[in-house]
């Protein structure tokens, strides 16, 4: 593995994955608890824990057709949209890409706004340095 670095061109908006978290609140063992407990009383964990995910759905059927990337997991940083090009420091380009643009943005521009959580309006082209360890 190791460090790896892109550059990569998307057609999208950018977002904020925070934007797309569920919270959730749960049991924090599988032991039975009186009701108003604070913690087990058999393993002595939290009664109740609150757990923040990002919900599958986001990489499923709601955005199917969309691409969306996360250039650097510490960061909430998120595009969504059509990848249009990729590119590392030793390597070639790669474009992702083909055929007519104007149709891409006009079929990227149509899934977008089918999605609530974003806002169409900030539609771009962004370059981005995407980071993997
Ligand atoms: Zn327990």
């Amino acid at each position: 593995m190791g460090y790896d670095a892109y550059a990569v061109t998307i057609f999208g908006v950018k977002s904020d994955i925070n934007d797309f978290e569920v919270t959730e609140k749960k049991r924090g063992c599988e032991h039975k608890i009186d009701k108003d407990a604070k913690f087990c009383s058999q393993c002595g964990k939290p009664a109740y824990i609150t757990d923040t995910f990002i919900p599958d759905e986001l990489y499923q059927e709601k955005y199917k057709g969309v691409d969306i990337i996360r250039p650097n997991s510490d960061s909430n940083e998120i595009y969504l949209g059509v990848l249009i090009g990729r590119t590392d420091y030793n390597k070639k380009s790669v474009c992702y890409s083909k055929g007519n643009i104007t149709q891409l943005i006009d079929k990227t521009i149509e899934r977008l706004s089918k999605i609530e959580e974003i806002a169409i309006f900030d539609v771009a082209f962004w370059t981005v340095l995407e980071e993997s360890y």
